[in-house]
């Protein structure tokens, strides 16, 4: 691949006797929705963490990005050098409104990429289609999916080049995945690349446009979505896994 956005070269990580993430090599597109799925407990989580550093980065191996090494920096300089991610569960602040979570998001993002935070935090929440009318509710108070945009909004104020969502369907019913969907794709066609990691097969498969699997810590197959769902050794590790 010609000048990939992120190129990962024999990922490891382990702890203490179990690697979770095995040797792990694979590069992505700048501007494309590239997903992850694999079994529980497969190492998804952990190569996320690997890739942006938090809490830590790999044991072994070479993550690239935009050009330049970045495993074994710190979180903050890899988030300000434009890698911006969401966690599996939702960080939230009860107590702040809606607007004061993305703008702190905003402070702390902008200060970090040097750019305006009050129009990066509107953009955002524009971005995301976040409904005006509950911009000062506090964030304890929001549906399930208007948390889920938040926490997307707060990551894109830093206007990062890749945005990394870990299961960001769950606990949506299903039109509220269908929404997501399309604010997926409309975040990708502002220009920010994506990767996701999934449970929600048909949400990956839907917003993918190529598709890597994990099992046991290990890339078991990568490529077009449909033909990656129907590999027989793919079927057997989710009935197995
Ligand atoms: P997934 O996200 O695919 O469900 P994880 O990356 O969370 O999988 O976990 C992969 C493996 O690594 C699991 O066996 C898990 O128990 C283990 N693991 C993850 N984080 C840690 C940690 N901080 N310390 C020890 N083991 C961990
Ligand atoms: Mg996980």
């Amino acid at each position: 691949m010609p000048d990939p956005i992120l190129n990962l070269q024999g990922v490891t990580k382990t702890f203490g006797g179990l690697t979770a993430v095995k040797d792990v090599s694979f590069s992505v597109a700048r501007g494309e929705i590239f997903g992850v799925a694999g079994p529980n407990g497969s190492g998804k989580s952990t190569l996320f963490n690997c890739m942006t550093g938090i809490p830590f980065g790999p044991t072994r191996g070479e993550i690239m990005f935009n050009g330049k090494r970045i495993d074994g920096q710190r979180p903050h300089a890899i988030f300000r050098a434009g890698l911006a991610r969401t966690f599996q569960k939702d960080a939230e602040f009860p107590d702040l409104t809606a607007w004061e979570t993305v703008a702190l998001g905003g402070h702390y993002g902008a200060g970090l990429r040097g750019s305006m935070s009050l129009d990066a935090a509107e953009e955002a929440l524009d971005l995301v289609q976040f409904d005006t009318s509950r911009r000062d509710m506090k964030t304890a108070d929001l549906s399930v999916y208007a948390k889920k945009q938040l926490m997307i909004a707060s990551a894109l104020v830093a206007r990062p080049d890749i945005l990394m969502l870990d299961e960001p369907a769950s606990g949506l019913t299903r039109p509220e995945i269908t929404a997501l969907d399309e604010l997926l794709i409309k975040v990708n066609e502002a220009g920010v690349t994506i990767l996701i990691i999934e449970h929600v097969l048909g949400l990956l498969l839907s917003v993918s446009q190529r598709l890597l699997v994990l099992n046991n810590g290990a890339v078991l197959t990568e490529g077009e979505p449909q033909e990656v769902i129907r590999d027989p050794r793919v079927v057997e590790a989710y009935i197995g896994g």
